[in-house]
């Protein structure tokens, strides 16, 4: 597959939220694309929902360590790695 290329329009400094997280209250560098994805950071923003409002994001070593505790109760089903 060819390797696109892919203009910065925005970089974020979201913060983990996950509690525990080495680099909670420390940003992390988010880079979006034009083409609306993004890297350095796991948006869950859609996810969110019990009393909390706003972006929910977390950092790519918690992002994988969530990842993998949800694929031992779900059987494995989870989102293609992007990282
Ligand atoms: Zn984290």
């Amino acid at each position: 597959m060819a390797k696109l290329r892919k203009k910065i329009v925005m970089r974020l400094h979201p913060v983990c939220v996950l509690s525990g997280c080495p680099r909670q209250g420390k940003p992390m560098n988010v880079v979006l694309y034009e083409d609306g994805t993004y890297r350095g950071g796991h948006y869950f923003g859609r996810l969110l929902g019990r009393g909390r409002k706003g972006e929910y994001w977390e950092c790519p070593s918690c992002y994988w360590e969530t990842a993998a505790e949800w694929g031992k109760k779900v059987g494995g089903a989870g989102e293609a790695a992007n990282a």
